[in-house]
């Protein structure tokens, strides 16, 4: 607690979710001391600031980005963005990365948020303490440093830790038996001379651009958000793409040069890939669109926070570990529509700081959390899926906007956002030329690419 009896509030990083909570700590100086947000890179905006080197920085820390070049959104700006920032007006409705990095800045400069980021300051460890006063009887110990050099670090105390490290940036690689094999057989001997035959592991965490693999024959894992638009970009570069997933085939138009099979289940000797179908491929790369580990090394362990197939947890409300509830991990569903989410945890967890929303008790946190996880196993959703929330994330948004009292997010949000969904599904080579238009809270229009008002997916309720 500071001298003036106000909350200290620490932000691990400086993305989205970490400017979103320092812009909102800032609004309140009544309840808090004007936050402070570490942040490991010199940067703001975390994911969007885009890296053409892969690996490392020069001071041989990881590169945490995986923005490629060319991206462009995959959710229309109207509803992209927080909701009380919105995108330039004369943008289109999807984005390249440099806009929404621009855009993020812009946030900082608004809410006057510079000033509250340490940069290039690493959270190292992050401690609880029993203090007798402060929030509920507990702080927190965080101790930072360079990331490099651990020898010089400090420690400074605060009443809640709200963690916005991110979750995109440590590959996940699934266990293929025979993996290890793939690399091998690199060596054709033609006319006398070797030629090495150039085939590539990779994760799309390095993927920057197509143009390396221009022609190439090319295995791609996965056919999530990133697979799919990474399968359009090798496709405009001649490679010769097989889309290897295990969801339900997928019906829409697919670039030329592509093709689906099943997920390889192992890798032979010669290191052939093998699907799940028995048939079998040799490609050049085999390029892994697999998603990421949730990783939080600085947490003491004493939190109990562990992470299991994809699964953090207890947290009451995939926020708070029931037995710190002045601890926050911030963005860990996935599968959701990302700043406006921020928006609704960050203000739920000034409701909850500020007393306005009183929380459970620990074995009742604990027992919703339990009870939670059970419902969504009886309804058949895997332990690794169920941080994904989907279509469930808008009464997700609605009840933290229910119990924290504020305002919900409008109306227009969920049915705009759902209604990009079927139209990404039924034309993923060109939903991004749409243009949408916002008319009122509830209300929206979109158009394509030709300036012709498209009719509304059907399939898409009308009020969720
Ligand atoms: P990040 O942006 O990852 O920021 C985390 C920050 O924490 C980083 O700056 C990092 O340096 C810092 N940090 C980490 N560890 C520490 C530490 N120990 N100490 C100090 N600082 C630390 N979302 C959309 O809304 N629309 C899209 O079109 C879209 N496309 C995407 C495409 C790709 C390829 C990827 C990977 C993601 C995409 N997303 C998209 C999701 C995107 O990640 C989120 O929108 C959002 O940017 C995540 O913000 P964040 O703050 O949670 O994490």
């Amino acid at each position: 607690m500071s001298s003036l009896g106000k909350l200290r509030v620490a932000v691990i990083g400086a993305g989205a979710a970490g400017l979103c909570a320092a812009r909102h700590l800032l609004s309140r100086p009544d309840t808090f001391a004007p936050p402070v947000v570490y942040e490991l890179t010199k940067y703001i905006g975390g994911t969007w600031v885009y890296e053409e080197k892969v690996g490392s920085y020069d001071n041989g820390l990881p590169i945490h980005s995986s923005m490629y070049r060319d991206l462009r959104t995959n959710i229309p700006k109207e509803v992209m963005s927080f909701p009380d920032f919105p995108f330039a007006k004369h943008l289109p409705s999807f984005v390249h990365h440099t806009e929404v990095r621009k855009y993020l800045e812009q946030y900082c400069d608004h809410f006057r948020l510079w000033d509250h980021i340490q940069f290039g300051t690493s959270v190292a460890s992050v401690s609880p303490v029993d203090v007798k006063g402060g929030w509920n009887g507990l702080a927190w110990n965080v101790t930072t440093d360079n990331g490099v050099d651990h020898s010089k670090s400090t420690t400074e105390r605060f009443d809640a830790v709200m963690v916005c490290n991110g979750h995109f940036y440590d590959p996940y690689i699934p266990a293929i038996p025979g993996l290890e094999k793939f690399k091998g057989f690199p060596f054709l001997i033609l006319h006398n001379t070797f030629l090495l035959l150039q085939r590539m592991l990779m994760h799309s965490h390095d993927y920057r651009s197509a143009e390396p693999l221009a022609g190439k024959s090319v295995v791609l894992l996965g056919a999530g958000l990133s697979g799919l638009d990474i399968c359009m970009e090798l496709s405009n570069v001649d490679a010769k793409v097989i889309l290897s997933h295990g969801q339900r085939p997928l019906t829409c138009p697919l670039p030329p040069g592509v093709q689906q099979a099943p997920p390889v289940t192992s890798v032979l000797d010669d290191g052939t890939l093998e699907f799940k179908n028995g048939e079998r491929a040799q490609p050049e790369v085999f390029l892994f669109c697999t998603g990421y580990n949730f990783t939080f090394p600085f947490l003491d362990k004493k939190v109990g926070v562990n992470v299991q197939e994809h699964l953090v947890w207890p947290l009451y409300k995939f926020l708070i570990p029931p037995a710190y509830p002045s601890l926050f991990i911030v963005g860990i569903c996935r599968a959701i529509c990302p700043f406006p989410h921020f928006h609704v945890q960050t203000k739920f967890i000034l409701s909850v700081l500020d007393g306005s929303f009183c929380l459970p008790s620990r074995e009742d946190m604990e027992k919703d959390v339990e009870l939670d996880i059970a419902a969504r196993h009886a309804r058949g959703i895997a332990t690794r899926h169920i941080l994904k929330l989907d279509s469930e994330q808008w009464a997700y948004n609605d009840e933290l906007a229910r119990l924290g009292g504020f305002k919900p997010l409008p109306r227009y949000w969920s049915n705009l956002y759902e209604s990009n969904k079927v139209f990404r599904a039924r034309d993923m080579l060109n939903y991004k030329t749409h243009n949408y238009t916002v008319l009122d809270n509830m209300e929206w229009k979109v158009h394509d690419l030709h300036g012709q008002e498209l009719q509304k997916p059907l399939a898409v309720k009308k009020q969720m």
